[in-house]
């Protein structure tokens, strides 16, 4: 589908440039042509642009996801009560293998309208389901279909028992996909690479396969779960900031400096941590330690496809690590003191914008509100009961929900506006999680 961008101005926003020259304009105009912002200011004029009248909202970069597996998105609820990673290992993981081609297409379609709809305008859809070549070209179809900013990540994580030679076919496949996707950086669908993890394909795979994306120049995260692997990682000379770590609950001090010295990121999925039941306090300590966080829904078939949720929890995780270090420190009743507490409420919008797009390898045109930045915009609502006093980046992280997003615009074309999707269908994305569930559910 080609879907046109047009020249428009939006007038009268709150707007959270996130980007540290330009800081907030509490009622400011921003402009849009080809695709990409091209001024933001006061009072801005346009002959002939759309104009979009944004007074009472609050306007942000779009939200962007660092780690979801988007064809969990029909699964929503399959894993709501599970206890720590074996439930989930036993009732969830394995009804990847039951997922044909086709409800490749059906389950990331579904999950893109719906993240789409409340304003996530761009994924790592780290889609480790790839069983086929036919799964990735049906994910990358659906993708291609709904415009969502994507970085597809090419699951190489094959299924139980596999041989370790299907890396052959899977890497040639990626070798296929990186000579005919767009790698622009304006391109809507990049190839980027869901490495295996460590602990299943062993170390020399893993090479392989980070050395492949090096060669490609693609963008790679990895599931980072038992410890010690960073520093197996960094011995090997693999770590890089274009190899984003996903959890990574047990990193050691030690383990964060490597990350930071390279430039790498996380991904912290708050949800996803709670329900393996793991070390909650490593978001502090990465920010801390200058390894940028980002956030991931990860698991829709337990965690809601929306990143405020993401937002607002994560800052209370936060707030309730510090306390905890604090009491456990004897310094009860808590009480400001140098650097505590250190996590804000508008860090976290930093994690879904600024930091999101540098992991993704987009740092330079993505996640700002800037002159030359890629038209990637959230229109919040504050009304019917206003904006919070105070910071209206801690309004985003934790007083806005998904049902205030009015006004979604992906690389300068207008998806979504006063409330309702202009060229998406609710009713298709619903249809298709309901394809998914008959056939790999039976219901
Ligand atoms: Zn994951």
């Amino acid at each position: 589908m080609t879907r046109q961008t047009s020249r428009i101005l939006i007038q009268r926003a709150c707007v959270l440039t996130m980007d540290a020259a330009l800081g907030d304009l509490t009622e400011g105009d921003v402009l849009l042509e080809d695709g990409r912002i091209t001024a933001v200011g006061d009072q801005l004029s346009a002959e002939g642009a759309q104009r979009i009248d944004a007074a009472g909202m609050i306007l942000i970069p779009g939200l962007i996801d660092s780690h979801t597996h988007m064809w969990q998105g029909p699964l929503k609820g399959l894993g709501a009560g599970n206890w720590g990673m074996a439930d989930y290992q036993k009732h969830v993981f394995p009804l990847r293998e039951k997922f044909g081609a086709e409800d490749m297409g059906d389950a990331t379609f579904a999950a893109g309208v719906e993240m789409l709809d409340k304003g996530t305008t761009t994924v790592l859809d780290f889609c480790h389901n790839v069983m086929t070549p036919a799964h990735a070209d049906q994910a990358l179809a659906a993708h291609r279909r709904t415009g969502q900013r994507i970085v597809f990540g090419y699951g190489m994580l094959g299924s139980h028992g596999a041989p370790a030679s299907e890396q052959d076919w899977r890497l040639a496949q990626v070798r296929e996909l990186a000579r005919t996707l767009d790698a622009k950086p304006t391109s809507l669908l990049r190839l980027g690479i869901a490495v295996g993890s460590l602990e299943y394909v062993g170390l020399a795979a893993m090479r392989r396969e980070i050395e492949t994306g090096r060669e490609l120049g693609l963008p790679m995260s990895f599931h980072q779960n038992p410890p010690g692997q960073i520093r197996e990682l960094h011995a090997a000379g693999l770590l890089g900031p274009d190899l984003l770590p996903v959890h990574a609950n047990v990193a050691t001090d030690e383990e964060l400096a490597a990350l930071a010295a390279c430039g790498a990121g996380i991904s912290f999925t708050v949800e996803g941590e709670f329900g393996g039941g793991r070390p909650m306090s490593i978001i502090g300590r990465a920010h801390r330690a200058g390894v940028t966080p980002s956030l991931g829904v990860d698991i829709p078939s337990r965690v809601a496809m929306d990143l405020f949720s993401q937002m607002r929890l994560t800052f209370h995780v936060m707030r309730a690590e510090e306390a905890l270090a604090e009491r456990l420190a004897g310094r009860w009743p808590l009480a400001r003191r140098p650097g505590t507490p250190h996590a804000q409420p508008r860090h976290m919008l930093e994690y879904v914008t600024v930091n999101a797009a540098r992991a993704l390898g987009l740092g330079e045109c993505l996640g700002r509100i800037a002159p030359g930045c890629i038209a990637d915009l959230v229109l919040l609502r504050t009304d019917p009961y206003g904006m919070s006093v105070g910071d209206p980046a801690a309004h985003v992280a934790l007083q806005a929900s998904a049902s205030d997003v009015d006004t979604v615009i992906v690389g300068g074309v207008v998806r979504k506006r006063g409330g309702e999707l202009q060229d998406m269908d609710r009713a298709e994305a619903a249809a298709a999680t309901r394809r998914v569930r008959s056939r790999v559910l039976a219901q």
